[in-house]
């Protein structure tokens, strides 16, 4: 779940910024100000609200055992602070600022390592003319894991890509 979540997010942030460093976002300065410091520190804030059991309410229950069905009033839920109005759970344990940060950083890896990726398929792809009207498959060496190969196919009817790298854990995505 997690993961998809954070593929999610991936699909709404667009591409360019894979050269963004958060370490040096927040040095020497107590407020967020750049655009990358103030999406960092909104980023942090919402991870800490976030009950660490917590796994989406598509699930029946979290991974401390509560099943969402008891924890939740009439709209409250207490996993996530801004839902929560006053509900509260005896297992909820949120983030602390670091480890936040820690997930935070994370994303940030897993989104670079995707964005540089989708890029190099996409190019590859670009190169052979596989798109919509014209579908095509191929693989190029993983840019990711400079190991195995990525393995895409572009479908013809709408030119959307499905890739997996070959090394496990390595990327994979369908759009
Ligand atoms: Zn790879």
């Amino acid at each position: 779940m997690k993961r998809e979540k954070d593929l999610a997010r991936m699909d709404t942030m667009g591409e360019g910024n894979t050269s963004r460093t958060a370490s040096t976002d927040v040095a020497g300065s107590d407020r967020p100000t750049t655009p990358n410091q103030k999406r960092h520190e909104a980023r942090v804030e919402k991870i800490m609200c976030h009950c660490v059991h917590f796994t989406g309410v598509q699930h029946s229950a979290c991974e401390a055992g509560i099943a969402y069905a008891d924890a939740r009033g009439a709209g409250k839920l207490p996993c996530l602070r801004e839902y929560a109005d006053g509900a509260t759970c005896d297992k909820a344990q949120f983030p602390t600022r670091d480890e936040a940060e820690a997930e935070y950083q994370a994303e940030e890896t897993m989104y670079a390592r995707h964005s540089l990726a989708h890029r190099a398929a996409h190019d590859d792809a670009k190169a052979k003319r596989f798109g919509k009207g014209q579908g095509g498959a191929d693989s190029l060496p993983c840019p990711v894991c400079k190991t195995g190969r990525l393995y895409y196919r572009v479908a013809a009817y709408n030119g959307h890509m499905h890739a997996k790298c070959e090394t496990d854990g390595c990327v994979q995505w369908m759009e």
